[in-house]
């Protein structure tokens, strides 16, 4: 590189516009298609673990007992696989930039508490399969009776 290409680089770096900003106090546009932070909307997950599964960082954890979603952002590379591939749409990238934070935390979120008209639903499902096993169990019952009286009969 001849001197006078680096003398005007050096001059331009001296005088010239800074190429970076000092993030986090200032911040640029975001463009669209920004990959930020992976956010959950915890009324629509049903805990599958899906994204467990699929997240090639494993910086999700699903705790089913517990009822919670949980991340470690700062193992999180951005790459969208949980987004997509969460069957219930739960997940979304924000327009933010990944956090800032002195210490390495995991973000925890914890299934709401049900409503009374959630309840009352999950409720009549339950009923619904009860009666639907109930009459099963009878129908095979009485197809078994029936059967064994026709074995009786065919030995009379
Ligand atoms: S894949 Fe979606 S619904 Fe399943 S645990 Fe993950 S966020 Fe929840
Ligand atoms: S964006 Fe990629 S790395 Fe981050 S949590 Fe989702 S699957 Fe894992």
């Amino acid at each position: 590189m001849g001197s006078f290409k680096l003398g005007k680089m050096t001059l331009r770096s001296l005088f010239g516009k800074p190429e970076t900003v000092m993030y986090p106090l200032e911040k640029r546009d975001i463009p669209a298609g920004h990959r930020g932070v992976v956010e959950i909307d915890m009324a629509k997950c049903i805990l599958c673990g899906i994204c467990v599964k699929r997240c090639p960082c494993s910086a999700i954890e699903v705790d089913k007992a517990a009822g919670t979603w949980s991340i470690n952002h700062f193992g999180c590379i951005q790459c969208d696989t949980c987004v997509r591939e969460c069957p219930k749409g739960a997940l979304s990238m924000s327009m933010e930039f990944p956090h800032v934070a002195p210490v390495k935390t995991r973000q925890v979120e914890s299934k709401p508490e049900p409503t009374p008209e959630e309840l009352a639903a999950e409720a009549a499902k339950k009923a619904e399969r009860e009666a639907r096993i109930a009459a099963a169990k009878a129908a095979k019952a009485a197809k078994a009776a029936k059967a064994a009286q026709e074995v009786e009969s065919a030995k009379e």
